[in-house]
């Protein structure tokens, strides 16, 4: 399984639970210090779709679940690729991009560029969650007052932005408090699709406060599922076993 997300950590520990499986999360190591799971994991670049392709096959792998974030774009590419090559079935674990509620301010743009761009010219107090490898767009918009939250500790090279540092899932509450107690007029961040980081949209919105929402690439073609229940039902069949797999452990 291709990880990297809290959703993708929760599918593989559900079905890790269950005996009859082996998984191996994958891990990129884009963050310096990796929240380990309990299961078996890696970390690390394969080398390309036809190295993730040579490792499923010196592995003997029976399976491959891209659970990768929505914007891993290259890796779920790879995944495509490999599959083909290898002939092991592939499932993407895709996320529902959030949609516009009655209430939600959205500007919504393709890249970080236009991201930047659609702050305007007028120097705004703007929460910044897009993450630390997309932060070089914003040196294009420098008369914000920027506030930037990643996972890891960062340099900033942004002249007016302070940094802190938090990793989800957030409390809507706690989002709420931090964007009155910044007093942010603009959120800047990916289109996830997660419930995981949703609430500062939702805070926003309460607030009525513009969000601007860069929409997620568009992938190959692959097989989507978007829950977890639906996932361990395609693992299931593959399998051969109960169609219980997987539900078997819910509610321990
Ligand atoms: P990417 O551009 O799709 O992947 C670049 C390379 O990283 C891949 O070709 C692969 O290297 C390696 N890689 C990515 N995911 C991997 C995994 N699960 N296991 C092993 N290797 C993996 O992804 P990215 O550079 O990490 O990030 C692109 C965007 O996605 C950014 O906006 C980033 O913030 C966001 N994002 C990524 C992750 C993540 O875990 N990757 C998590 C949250 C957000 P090889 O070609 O050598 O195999």
């Amino acid at each position: 399984m291709l990880g990297g997300t809290i959703d993708g950590r929760r599918l593989a520990e559900r079905l890790g639970d269950d005996a009859r499986l082996e998984v191996l999360l994958s891990f990129a190591g884009r963050t310096k210090e990796l929240r380990r799971p309990a299961l078996p994991h890696r970390v690390g670049g394969f080398g390309g779709a036809d190295g993730l392709a040579a490792f499923l096959r010196a592995q003997r792998f029976d399976a491959l679940i891209d659970a990768t974030h929505p914007f891993a774009a290259q890796m779920s590419a790879n995944a495509v690729r490999a599959a083909a090559l290898t002939g092991v079935p592939l499932l993407r674990f895709a996320r529902t991009p959030w949609q516009r509620q009655p209430g939600d301010a959205w500007v919504e743009v393709h890249d970080f560029a236009a991201a930047a761009r659609a702050l305007g010219e007028a120097p705004r107090r703007v929460l910044l969650t897009v993450g630390k490898l997309e932060l070089a767009a914003f040196a294009a918009a420098p008369q914000h007052d920027y506030l930037v939250r990643t996972v890891d500790a960062i340099a900033l090279r942004l002249p007016r932005a302070r940094l802190i540092t938090a990793r989800g899932p957030f409390a809507l509450a706690d989002e709420r408090a931090l964007l009155v107690r910044e007093r942010i007029e603009r959120v800047v961040s990916k289109n996830a699709g997660t419930d995981a980081t949703y609430p500062k949209i939702e805070a926003a919105r309460a607030l009525g406060i513009p969000v601007i929402l860069v929409q997620p690439p568009t992938l190959p073609a692959a097989h989507e599922v978007t829950t977890l229940d639906a996932a361990c039902a395609w693992v299931a069949a593959l399998h051969g076993a109960s169609s219980e797999l997987g539900e078997s452990r819910r509610g321990e």
